[in-house]
């Protein structure tokens, strides 16, 4: 594994937690987890606990990504929270077309927008790929995850590839307690590594796997070969749960 591809764990906290709720997880994180040589950290609050969440982990390892990011500066986009505003918080990075958010509407177009905006305001995006239960059953993952990463890819230029990470999220596993097997969750990793590979340079990429991944099934996960850490929700709303994760990486 390259150096680039340092793992790294990231926790979706989604639609959880007020301000003061994220004060207190992201200070016992930073207590178990806070300088972690062995993966990098970040927490994903919902907008209105972003800023205390950054000064909660100032001066920790820890850092912060929004949950989204709209692909214009500014305008009249009522409810949207744009790149510039999420640097002045002091953000990091962006989850970028979650499956709950394409779900709501958001297209692959979008998600290449937004993606070629987050790395122009120096923000990492974390783009999320992954198929349902009907593509899986019909025998057409691979085929799904190449053009979901195609489309996304479009936001990127050559030399951009090393701010990029891409979570496999198989929606089946998402938020059901059912995860991939770890051949499932490498074999698909592996498709997204090779399908960077066409135009970009794979192995400065960082493919996480997300889908139900708690402390008992973490490390057999991320030992997989291609899989560089983990997109975390339910396991990472809980400051002891997300840190046994992190340790998990070894
Ligand atoms: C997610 O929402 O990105 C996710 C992986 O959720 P969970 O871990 O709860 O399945």
């Amino acid at each position: 594994m390259s150096v680039a591809r340092r793992p790294l764990i990231a926790g979706n906290w989604k639609m959880h937690k007020t301000a003061s709720e994220a004060a207190e997880t992201c200070g016992r994180l930073r207590a178990l987890v806070g300088n972690q040589p062995s993966a990098e950290v970040v927490v994903c609050p919902p907008f209105t606990a972003i800023q205390t969440a950054v000064d909660a982990l100032a001066g920790s390892d820890i850092w912060v990504a929004a949950q989204s990011v709209h692909e214009q500066a500014q305008g009249a986009h009522t409810g949207e929270i744009s790149a510039p505003m999420l640097v002045a918080a002091g953000c990091r990075g962006a989850i970028i077309g979650h499956s709950e958010r394409r779900a709501a509407g958001e297209t692959d177009s979008q998600v290449a927008a937004r993606i070629q905006t987050a790395i122009a305001n120096d923000l990492i995006p974390i783009a999320c790929v992954g198929e349902s239960l009907e593509t899986r059953e019909a025998g057409e993952t691979d085929a799904w995850l190449a053009r979901q990463v195609r489309a996304l890819l479009a936001g990127v230029r050559p030399d951009q590839a090393d701010r990029l990470v891409i979570a496999y999220e198989p929606i089946w596993a998402i938020g059901t307690g059912k995860t991939a097997t770890p051949e499932m969750a490498q074999e698909a990793c592996a498709l997204v590594r090779r399908t960077v590979d066409e135009s970009h340079a794979a192995d400065l990429v960082r493919v996480l796997y997300g889908g139900s991944v708690n402390p008992a099934n973490a490390a057999e996960l991320m030992s997989q070969g291609d899989v560089d850490g983990a997109l975390v929700g339910g396991a990472s709303l809980e400051a002891d749960s997300f840190a046994a994760i992190v340790e998990a990486v070894g």
